[in-house]
């Protein structure tokens, strides 16, 4: 049996919980992860919709089509700002949790960066990691 995993936004008033097998993280370099993190790159989790819940609280979402031309809609807390995680509306089986919003830090593993062609100058990450010019496949 797993632990489950929580998480929240900064003031608290948005909680979730994922009671399952944690996937891969990833990096995202799209101006628009640039944008919704306020920082120099995205970082999310991939885990299974079915597991995943909110706990306490009422995220508010934004869509909006990325570089990829692929919707993406994003949740962040109504009160505090904080994103806590994105859906793709094409694949309404995988919940992707932004990485900073979980409890426990040490759970992200990241494998994988995407969209590296519109990576900025001033963060870099480990350039071993496998790297995918634009969106991932
Ligand atoms: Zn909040
Ligand atoms: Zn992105």
């Amino acid at each position: 049996m797993t632990k489950p995993v929580t998480g929240g936004c900064l003031c608290g008033a948005v909680r979730y919980a994922y009671d399952g097998e944690i996937g891969a993280a990833g990096y995202c370099h799209c101006a628009d992860c640039r944008k919704v993190s306020g920082s120099a790159f995205g970082v999310s989790v991939r885990v299974a919709a079915a597991g995943f819940s909110i706990v306490s609280g009422q995220p508010k979402s934004y869509t909006k089509s990325g570089d990829s031309g692929r919707p993406v809609t994003r949740f962040f807390c109504p009160d505090c700002g904080s994103p806590l995680y994105t859906l793709p509306p094409l694949h309404p089986e995988i919940v992707f949790i932004k990485a900073g919003s979980l409890d426990d830090a040490s759970l992200v593993r990241p494998e994988r960066q995407a969209w590296t062609r519109s990576r900025v100058h001033w963060a870099e990450i480990d350039p071993e990691i496998t790297s995918y010019e634009t969106s991932r496949i």
